[in-house]
């Protein structure tokens, strides 16, 4: 079937599926899991998965391509595809659906929406294991970037207060079709939510810190209201200099910083 790509869409796809049994070797998930896609596209991922997965659970928001998915999902019954933007998709319901069991994400993300789509599932789900997905390279560099590392920033800080992140493979941007600008990478995140109790609001507070990187952390927490006298006492209290840039911060400190200036 012919296929009218939409860009607004993210629609890079990968047809090669030599290359994606490929990874999912590596990936070496039980046979017994439960794997949610996001993004079927034509749905070639989706039927190397439903071929080895015992109940996969696919996301699509392209109508244009009910005709290949449903031809697909008639040939697995162990395949559902949802018509939804994933972004308006209750995670408490859809985990209802999988029975509360433990389940993995493997997915060829749409670029556009990748950081949402992460930390929705980051915040809102409560039986997601780990994540297997492909994002644009220069994106997996900054969700594992260390401290002080040219890539370390906001999503890095988020991302690992709630998980581990690591890149798994970089993948040439000749795989996909239409050819995007950029190579992209596989990353796996392992969730860990146990780590630390934060909210919603803790994300705000990470991105006010990054607003401007080349600044301190102190003016940054000033232009976002924060009373100068008392950031200042905060920042001693934890043993970090005024002259203090956010990039210098690690994850525990953030979370340190964000508890005691919410509490005051
Ligand atoms: N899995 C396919 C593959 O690897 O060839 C397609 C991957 S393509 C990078 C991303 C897919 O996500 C596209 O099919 C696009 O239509 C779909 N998509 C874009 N935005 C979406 C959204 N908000 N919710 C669900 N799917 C979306």
């Amino acid at each position: 079937m012919s296929h009218n790509y939409k860009k607004s869409l993210g629609q890079n796809f990968i047809y090669d599926t030599n290359f994606l049994n490929s990874i999912l070797d590596e990936i070496n998930l039980n046979s017994d899991s439960t794997v949610v896609e996001i993004g079927a596209g034509m749905g070639t991922l989706t039927q190397c998965l439903a071929s080895r997965f015992k109940r996969v659970v696919s996301f699509e928001i392209d109508k244009d391509l009910v005709p290949p998915l449903t031809t697909l999902k008639q040939k697995y019954p162990n395949l559902e595809v949802i018509f939804k933007d994933i972004l308006k998709v209750n995670i408490l319901d859809l985990e209802k659906n999988l029975d509360n069991k433990p389940y993995f994400i493997i997915a060829n993300l749409p670029y556009y929406i990748t950081s949402p789509i992460i930390f929705k599932f980051l915040f809102d789900s409560t039986s997601l294991k780990q994540m297997f997905v492909m994002v644009q390279k220069e994106v997996g560099d900054r969700f594992c970037a260390s401290v002080s590392s040219k890539d370390y920033g906001a999503s890095s800080v988020i991302l690992n207060t709630f998980a581990s992140c690591k890149v798994v493979r970089v993948v040439k941007k000749q795989v996909f079709t239409p050819m995007p600008k950029v190579d992209s990478c596989i990353v796996k995140i392992d969730l860990d939510k146990s780590k630390f109790g934060c909210d919603k609001s803790y994300v705000d507070f990470v991105y006010k810190c990054f607003q401007m990187k080349r600044k301190t952390l102190i003016n940054n927490l000033i232009k976002s209201g924060f009373d100068k006298q008392k950031t200042l006492e905060i920042l001693d209290k934890l043993n970090l200099k005024q002259t203090t840039r956010p990039e210098e911060l690690n994850v525990e400190h953030f979370v340190s910083l964000y508890q005691i200036l919410h509490k005051n």
